[in-house]
């Protein structure tokens, strides 16, 4: 019988939903490497050098500039890929989502237990006193954003050069070792380490779903190539 993403989810009780960028294009969010997404666009200096530490520390004003306008869309809306993973932990069939998106779609979704592996833009922290500030923060201040002792607030999210959050990474990499199932799925798998994390897949059913060639497909049990709320919201009633 052809093994098909229906029947993998209806015999699997641990999944994992691994993913990236290309979960959140479909809400309107470009990715990094497709054709329009944001490394075809031509600036100046290269968006990740833009988007590392050593540029936050250097140039803070030219980093909020792009950091705002491209990597703050508030006005997204979880899509069918969001909303079906949801679904699969709300029946009791899905360990966790594992994801290096930083937009916070998968817990609008209704998503309880997500690592994000890059941090979160919703979460951002003055330098100096540690004061909390949120996502719409960020956007309305006047340039480099600053907290009320004079400290300029910086987001949760890893800057190229930072190194991953050690307790997240322990919680993601141990549900990916529990996982009988690992849907892999948006990403370009390209960003280390978090590529490297599908590796620690030890289950049944290894399950690709990204809309271009990934250096996964080889390895894959199942490899759909098409987008990704598509799929999951045809395979997830
Ligand atoms: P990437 O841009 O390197 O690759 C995206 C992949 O998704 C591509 O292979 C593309 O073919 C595929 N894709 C795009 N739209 C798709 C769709 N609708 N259905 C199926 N596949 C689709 O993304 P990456 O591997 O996640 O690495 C980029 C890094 O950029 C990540 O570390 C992430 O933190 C960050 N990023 C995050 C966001 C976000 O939070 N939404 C957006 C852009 C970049």
């Amino acid at each position: 019988m052809e093994l098909t993403l229906e029947k993998i989810i209806s015999e699997s009780e641990r999944i994992v939903f691994f993913g990236g960028a290309g979960v959140s294009t479909e809400s309107g969010i470009p990715d990094f490497r497709s054709e329009d997404g944001l490394y075809r666009q031509k600036y100046d200096v290269s968006p990740e050098v833009m988007l590392s530490a050593d540029y936050f520390r250097s140039h803070p004003e030219k980093f909020f500039a792009f950091y705002k306008d491209k990597m703050l869309p508030l006005w997204a809306k979880p899509n069918t890929a969001h909303l079906a993973v949801a679904k699969l932990e709300e029946e009791g069939k899905l360990l966790s989502v594992v994801t290096q998106n930083i937009d916070g779609l998968h817990q609008a979704a209704g998503s309880k237990r997500v690592y994000e592996l890059h941090g979160s833009i919703h979460r951002n922290h003055c330098m100096r006193c540690g004061k909390a500030y949120s996502a719409e923060d960020i956007l309305k201040a006047d340039g480099v954003p600053r907290c009320s002792c004079g400290g300029i607030i910086k987001p949760d999210v890893v800057l190229y050069g930072e190194p991953l959050d050690g307790e997240t990474v322990e919680g993601a990499i141990e549900s990916i070792a529990r996982a009988d199932t690992l849907i892999v799925a948006g990403t370009s798998l390209t960003v280390y380490p978090a590529a490297g994390f599908v590796n620690v897949f030890r289950g049944k059913y290894l399950v690709l779903i990204n809309r271009d060639r990934t250096p996964l497909d080889e390895k894959c049990d199942l490899v759909i190539h098409g987008k990704v709320g598509e799929v999951l919201g045809a395979a997830v009633r």
